[in-house]
């Protein structure tokens, strides 16, 4: 009999990983407090590209790598199984007059990425040829139904508790409602409530709110990400135009505030002068799962022999899910 493997939380991290036990013959659960990918991974940019990897750990960058072609490979499975388009698109991106432009030239060149130089509205710039971008809704609802297609089983609306630390393996994780869901693994990927279902003072993980707005504009044609200190602008396929976003430290609060619509925006008037008259029409927040230096927890519980953690993917979580979730299958099968 296959081991059954309980994936606590279904953003793309928890689908993400679901695929690959799968893929290795395991029976995989993903339980959701809510539903599947409508939290932070349905909020984000969808930008498959460390930012700015120049200034973080070589780690970030490894556990980025190989991201463009599983998305690349993932949409078409999603697209020819009638499972929807999560609209992958190679576009490349412009980084506007950057301050660290040494930094670039040094990484590109360390790990043969392409750049070109380039002028945008006469500012020098760089084009990172080799930046892609999806749609992290569209792809959220597509890959849930996938899953089940494949043979995951999904429970929603389904809060696991706190585990109570009691002896080496557990069978079971309690749910709030007195139920119990069993397993023989248990991958802990509940994003930024990670910590609030296995608190041992070692998995810190903690919520940072991030919002985005979208402007429809539909004379301005954006082919690749713009990328200016810290903001970006790109185009969804429907000829959206997002524009994101901001970091704050504010607990579980998702809602949305005026002040940050009205800095995005001067944001991106500041890019695109263009959509000076143009109203968003739509803002949204999520919560990242934030931790220290943008390296998540991809570990054994220090105590619980058959609990795993993959958690913690901060801000680029679309982009580490596929090599995070090749690290924690390695250490199940270890
Ligand atoms: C504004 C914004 C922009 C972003 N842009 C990008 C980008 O361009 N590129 C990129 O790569 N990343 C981006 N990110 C980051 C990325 O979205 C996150 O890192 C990623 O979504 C984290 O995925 P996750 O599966 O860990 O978390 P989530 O998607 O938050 O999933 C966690 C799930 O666990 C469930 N859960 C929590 N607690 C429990 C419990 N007790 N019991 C059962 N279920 C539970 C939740 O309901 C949720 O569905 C962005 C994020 C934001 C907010």
């Amino acid at each position: 009999m296959a081991a059954r493997a309980v994936i606590i939380g279904g953003g793309v991290v928890g689908c993400v990983t679901a695929i690959k036990l799968k893929e290795s013959g395991y029976d995989v659960t993903v339980v959701d407090k809510s539903f599947v990918g409508e939290e932070s991974s349905a909020a984000g940019a969808g930008i498959i590209f460390p930012l700015m990897p120049w200034n973080y750990e070589s780690k970030v960058y490894q556990l980025c790598s190989g991201a463009s072609a599983f998305y690349k490979n993932l949409s078409e499975k999603l697209i020819h199984g009638g499972f929807g388009d999560p609209e992958f698109i190679e576009s490349g991106m412009i980084c506007i007059e950057p301050s660290d432009k040494k930094e670039i030239v040094q990484w590109a060149k360390k790990n043969n990425f392409k750049i070109n130089e380039c002028l945008f509205n006469n500012r020098p710039s760089f084009e990172l040829v080799n930046v892609a971008q999806i749609n992290p809704k569209k792809l959220m609802i597509s890959l849930k139904r996938y899953i089940s297609t494949l043979g995951v089983r999904l429970i929603e609306n389904c809060n696991l508790k706190q585990i109570q630390r009691k002896s080496n393996y557990i069978n079971g994780w309690p749910t709030d409602n007195n139920g119990l869901i069993e397993g023989d693994i248990f991958i802990i990927t509940a994003g930024a409530w990670s910590s609030n279902i296995i608190n041992n003072g070692k998995v810190e993980i903690y919520p940072v709110r991030g919002q985005l707005i979208k402007f429809k504009k539909p004379s301005i044609k954006l082919d690749k990400i713009l990328y200016s200190e810290n903001f970006y602008l790109l185009q969804r396929k429907c000829g959206a135009i997002v524009a994101g976003s901001t970091i704050e430290n504010v607990g579980f609060d998702n809602t949305t505030t005026f002040q940050a619509a009205y800095e995005l925006k001067e944001k991106t008037i500041s890019l695109i002068p263009e959509l000076k008259e143009i109203e968003p029409y739509e803002q949204w927040a999520g919560l990242r799962p934030g931790v220290k230096n943008n390296i998540p927890l991809i570990q054994k519980d220090s105590i619980h022999k058959n609990i795993y953690i993959n958690s913690g993917h901060y801000r680029y979580g679309i982009t580490m899910a596929p090599k995070s979730a090749d690290e924690i299958l390695k250490l199940i099968q270890a």
